[in-house]
């Protein structure tokens, strides 16, 4: 038909001047395409970790588009893209709302009852009717905000476009959300806002992990921050956690919660299952029991 012939030609033609004229232009138009389908998105989870015990102390979602032509694009590509050209809103929005239902899933199913932790992205809390949204998932899938974590990263806390972001963050940690500083100590160098807002965890970013156990400056820094937050009363989650070595300097220093390829990598949902079940015999027949009755 007519109309078959007139699409057909749009997509001979446009995307690929489009693409010829500004590769960038191309992949938003892929990454809107994606957000449309659905299905070339998807959540990994990387679980967290009390690291002497090895309990799961938690669980981090990380968004992955698998391209079908260019392949797995990293985060770290493609949200600066998706912020730029007006998508970050729209791809936040499936993000929670991805996170939301897995969580749902899990309690329905007995897995461990564990906070999954999201990242906000800068313009999903300058723009965003991030409050609304997330109460909106919560009594939609019956969560409590204690199951859903916030990560912010301190330069989204010191973003000067966001003026005061004060007030709606004490809105989000009032309605339950427990709230992490992601990527700490890289941002920015005040601790003044530690002060101010309602932050219940640091993520201390794994470049002042990497070098440790060998690192007398990285020592110094992991130790301090232990300290501080200890007086505050704030937890530390200590990213990027590879080696053994760095995992008992953690627990010798009293970091009480690690995450990192040591204990596990972010994984797909059946394979971070499978881990779950194997890790855990008590946990499985709990949890086919409760598959079982339902
Ligand atoms: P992040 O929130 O700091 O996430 C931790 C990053 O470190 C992840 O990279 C994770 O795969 C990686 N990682 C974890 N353990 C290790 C380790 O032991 N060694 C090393 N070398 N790396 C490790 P990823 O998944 O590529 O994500 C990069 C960043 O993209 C994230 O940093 C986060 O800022 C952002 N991001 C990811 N998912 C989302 C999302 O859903 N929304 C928003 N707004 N940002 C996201
Ligand atoms: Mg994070
Ligand atoms: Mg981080
Ligand atoms: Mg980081």
């Amino acid at each position: 038909s007519a109309k078959r012939l007139g699409r057909n030609h749009s997509l001979r033609f446009r995307p690929a001047l489009d693409k010829q004229d500004n590769p960038q232009l191309a992949l938003v138009s892929d990454l809107r395409a994606a957000l449309v389908s659905g299905d070339q998105l998807e959540l990994h989870y990387q679980t967290q970790h009390n690291p002497s015990s090895g309990e799961l102390a938690g669980m981090e979602a990380l968004l992955r588009w698998r391209h079908p032509r260019d392949g797995m694009i990293s985060p770290g590509d493609f949200i600066p893209l998706a912020e730029r050209h007006g998508l970050m809103a729209e791809l936040g929005t499936w993000v929670i709302e991805k996170a939301c239902a897995q969580q749902a899933h899990w309690q329905n199913s007995g897995m461990p009852n564990t906070t999954v932790w999201i990242n906000i992205s800068a313009l999903q809390l300058f723009q965003g009717d991030l409050e609304s949204q997330l109460a909106g998932c919560l009594k939609r899938y019956r969560l409590r905000p204690a199951q859903i974590g916030l990560e912010l990263t301190e330069s989204v806390l010191l973003d000067e476009r966001a003026g005061d972001m004060g007030p709606r963050l004490k809105a989000l940690s009032d309605q339950g959300f427990p709230i992490a500083i992601d990527d700490f100590g890289t941002g920015y160098s005040s601790l003044g806002y530690l002060k101010r807002l309602p932050v219940d965890k640091v993520k201390l970013d794994r470049a002042f992990i990497r070098e440790l156990p060998e690192s007398q400056a990285d020592s110094a820094i992991v130790k301090a921050v232990l300290a501080m937050a200890e007086g505050m009363g704030l937890d530390v989650v200590a990213e990027g956690v590879e080696t053994k070595e760095q995992c008992q300097f953690l627990v010798d220093a009293g970091c009480g919660i690690v995450q990192g390829f040591y204990f596990a990598r972010p994984l797909l949902v059946p394979e971070l299952e499978a881990q779950w079940l194997r890790d855990s015999p008590g946990r499985a027949e709990a949890s086919l029991a409760a598959q079982s009755t339902s």
